[in-house]
């Protein structure tokens, strides 16, 4: 179901959940309970340090044993497929920031149990592009950072700032990971703290990556990351 599609039914049938198109009791918005009950966090194992899908969630990939990513350890919630899809397009390109709270809540219990988290001193999210903060103020994954924070009781703080006019979105993979390392730059204020950096999607890691770079080059004591959704193709982004 494509984004456009689930624009379509939340304009016109306020009443429906985007995804089954179920209707919803009276006055409610979001997903239907049936909905809610199937989104599910992804199962099988993970690199703990890139997120990436692996054999073994005890030991770091391959990659990362290669080429160590600047982050110490990264969560990835689901799939970004079905239930989840429909939610994270919801919050991204539809304005339903009613989906930020319910989608952090389930990412901040991802984060809980880790034993990294106590050390967290400080949550910010990934900035998104220029030219989309200036479409809308708001993007998904600060709404995401901030849920995830009061969730954590940590403090939420803006630490990094975008720069440049690429586009991720539409780039071949190869391409995205040829995109300049100084496309964030970092807070002096991230110095000396913990971070969990929060962004909403992701495909080749490469964003997160980079972001994290700009805190440690700005002195951050450790960066731990947590993605809401993973994305086998970034075509399926929208
Ligand atoms: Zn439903
Ligand atoms: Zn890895």
């Amino acid at each position: 179901m494509g984004g456009m599609f689930i624009a379509a039914v939340e304009a016109l049938f306020p009443g429906l959940c985007p995804h089954c198109e179920q209707p919803l009791p009276g006055g409610s918005r979001g997903l239907c309970g049936a909905c809610w009950a199937s989104l599910v966090p992804r199962v099988g194992s993970a690199c703990p340090r890139c997120g990436v899908p692996a054999d073994d969630s005890t030991e770091v990939c391959l990659e990362c044993l290669r080429s160590a990513p600047p982050q110490r350890s990264t969560v990835v919630w689901g799939e970004h497929d079905g239930v989840l899809r429909t939610a994270v397009l919801s919050l991204k390109h539809h304005r339903r920031d009613d989906f930020a709270q319910p989608l952090g809540f389930r990412l901040a219990a991802a984060v809980a149990p880790a034993s990294w988290e106590p050390s967290i001193d400080a949550v910010c999210s990934v900035p998104s592009h220029p030219f989309r903060r200036f479409r809308r103020p708001w993007a998904a994954a600060d709404l995401l950072a901030r849920s995830v924070g009061s969730r954590l009781d940590k403090p939420v703080v803006k630490l990094l700032r975008r720069h440049g006019l690429h586009r991720q979105a539409g780039h071949s993979r190869a391409r995205r990971l040829e995109l300049p390392c100084q496309s964030f730059s970092a807070s002096p204020r991230a110095r000396g703290l913990t971070i969990l950096l929060i962004d909403d999607v992701t495909t080749t890691g490469s964003t997160v990556r980079r972001a994290s770079e700009a805190l440690v080059r700005a002195g951050a004591e450790a960066v731990h990351c947590a993605v809401l959704a993973h994305a086998p193709d970034s075509r399926r982004f929208s």
